[in-house]
């Protein structure tokens, strides 16, 4: 599964990040980049998406 994050529509909240630091992490500049490039696990999975679930900004997206 590859999460994406669509930068035009992102307001940098910060729920991403701060809730599944192992799947986020905030850049240099306060946006959110993507740490794991195909997400196999099942646990991390369902971690991406709660976040895609809770980004207020439907900012996130799973592809399989
Ligand atoms: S939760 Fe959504 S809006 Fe907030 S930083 Fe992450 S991608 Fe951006």
């Amino acid at each position: 599964m590859k999460v994406k994050i669509d930068k035009e529509k992102c307001f940098m909240s910060g729920e991403c990040y701060y809730n599944h630091p192992e799947l986020f992490k905030m850049d240099d500049d306060g946006h959110p980049v993507v740490l794991v490039d195909d997400v196999a696990d099942a646990a991390l999975r369902l971690h991406a998406k709660e976040a895609a679930e809770v980004c207020p900004a439907v900012a996130i997206s799973l592809e399989d």
